[in-house]
């Protein structure tokens, strides 16, 4: 079996706790990826004092420099991108077609770092006072801690840490448990693309362990999060204490709401690639379909046969269209919520049990499942379950559409089919989540515009796009006076 080791002061070392853990492909338990670090405190604490020696010597490096190597990681990805999208798929689940589509996103986020590099603006305003100059500028922080989901296991660490790297920071990568091969692949190619080495420190190991370290660590002034709310919330409530700048990128209870008027063929295909791609374990999956009455009992009826037809299996083999779940715990949970709304009266119309069979035996795998007959605010209806399972809400008017999608407490996509524009436009103006897609379903975030939802799905940072160099930067105000004479603000010159 391979044993992975962890990256800390610029070599590959063993954790000082000696422990591994085993990693294994979630399509076929007697498939061993490789055993990986069961790291501790004291590991955490050695990544944190070389990131310090990388701080001060990459925050050195001009932007366009820390860009011109991004670039070259770009380059690496791409020429890597049908490795990593195999290697991703044995460790995670999801289909080639979709880990392709995660290397994508990291290739892309590359891209847009290495322009950033030329840019990373920041700006020039008049002074209220006679020859004085004001400007502000962009300065890096320090040493920041990323910890990160199973879900998309290159893309979301590319979103944190090219920008990160970009604006002149250090990075410490604390991946999820089920997905430490892929971010090995990210460092070996940060190091192959010439990132100096200090400059990157990767931590095996547990959340509740090394995770929980690095969100504690005094020395760490940065963490961005992306997991689970109730994940979050500890997190958030240490940041807090320590006055850290923290971004949260957590759950999602995404809604596609489907109009009478809408093009039912284009929404179907849209809520089955939103509800059942990556096994419906993605932020933005579509967990709830928000149906108009006119339309309900014939798209159902479409739908369910559609998803009845779906190809389960080991996401390496072409025509598979759904993989497994992406460990056991993850099914319990599936099987815990398809009982849970059993019991609050919604009716199962297809799925909601293991699927079985053949090879499907040896993998975590789950029926793609739709009830109907779902209330607006049952368990079923606001709980993120994160896995294959669509709850179907049926609705009289555009308005109440609009207040079941409102009615949960996550916030991050909805989707609208209509032929309406003014509808349409209300949507984006209505919907309280950080995105909104018309005639297009809850997934499908591209990496040069913002991402991230509101209410409890964050707090308000978001990741992707520009607005993330203004997280993993701190603004610093310059003002020159060249007067040659004493000039009071707010008083002489008024
Ligand atoms: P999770 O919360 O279980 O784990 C996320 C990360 O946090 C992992 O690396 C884990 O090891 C670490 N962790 C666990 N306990 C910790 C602790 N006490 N302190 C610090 N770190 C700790 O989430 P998951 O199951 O890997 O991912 C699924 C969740 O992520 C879902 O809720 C999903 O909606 C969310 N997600 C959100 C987004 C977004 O952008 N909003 C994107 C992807 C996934």
């Amino acid at each position: 079996m391979t044993t992975f080791h962890n990256f800390i002061g610029g070599a590959w070392v063993a954790p000082s706790t000696g422990d591994y853990f085993e990693n294994r492909n979630p399509a076929d338990q007697q498939d061993v990826i490789g055993r990986f670090p069961s790291s501790g405190v004291a590991d955490v604490d050695a990544a944190v004092v070389s990131a310090q020696r990388g701080f001060d010597r990459w925050k050195r490096t001009p932007a366009p420099a820390r860009g011109d190597v991004l670039r070259r990681v770009g380059d690496l990805m791409a020429a890597r991108k049908e490795e990593i999208a195999n290697l991703m798929t044995r460790e995670m689940g999801k289909p080639l077609a979709e880990t392709r589509g995660d290397v994508q996103e990291g290739i892309d986020t590359a891209y847009y770092a290495a322009t950033e590099g030329r840019r990373l603006f920041g700006h020039t305003v008049p002074s209220e006072l006679a020859s004085k100059w004001a400007m502000t500028m962009r300065r890096p922080i320090g040493v920041c801690g990323l910890i990160t989901p199973f879900n998309f296991p290159m893309a979301i660490p590319t979103w944190k840490a090219f920008p990160a790297l970009l604006c002149g920071n250090s990075v410490i990568l604390k991946p999820a448990e089920d997905v430490p091969h892929t971010a090995t692949v990210l460092v070996e190619i940060l190091l192959a693309a010439g990132l100096p080495p200090e400059v990157i420190q990767l931590v095996h190991g547990m959340g509740e362990v090394v995770g929980k370290a690095l969100v504690e660590h005094p020395q760490v002034p940065v963490i961005s999060f992306t997991g689970s709310t109730e994940t979050g919330r500890f997190v958030g409530e240490t940041c807090g204490r320590m006055h850290k700048r923290l971004s949260l990128e957590m759950g999602g209870k995404n809604a596609q709401i489907v109009l009478d008027d809408a093009d039912l063929d284009l929404a179907i295909d849209g809520v089955l690639w939103g509800a059942f791609g990556t096994t419906g374990q993605r932020c933005t999956a579509t967990s709830r379909l928000i149906l108009q009455s006119g339309i309900h009992d014939t798209f159902v009826e479409r739908l369910v046969g559609r998803a009845q037809a779906l190809v389960l299996g080991d996401g390496r083999t072409a025509g598979h269209e759904v993989g497994p779940l992406v460990n056991e715990a993850a099914r319990e949970k599936v099987e815990r919520y398809v009982q849970i709304g059993k019991q609050q009266g919604a009716t199962l119309r297809c799925g909601g049990a293991r699927a079985t069979g053949g090879a499907l035996d040896s993998g975590f795998f789950f029926q793609p499942t739709i009830f109907t007959n779902v209330t607006a605010g049952s368990r079923l209806e606001q709980e993120e379950i994160f896995g294959p399972v669509l709850s179907v809400i049926q609705v009289a008017t555009v308005e109440e559409a609009f207040a079941v999608n409102n009615g949960v407490r996550y916030g991050l996509s909805s989707s609208v089919y209509t032929s309406n524009v003014n509808v349409a436009f209300r949507a984006l103006q209505d919907l309280d989540n950080g995105i909104t897609y018309v005639n297009a379903p809850t997934i499908g975030a591209e990496a040069h515009l913002p991402f991230g939802g509101v209410k409890e799905t964050g707090n308000g940072h978001r990741e992707g796009g520009w607005e993330v160099y203004e997280f993993y930067s701190e603004t610093k105000v310059g003002y020159v006076d060249y007067s040659g004479a004493l000039q009071r603000a707010q008083i002489d010159n008024y």
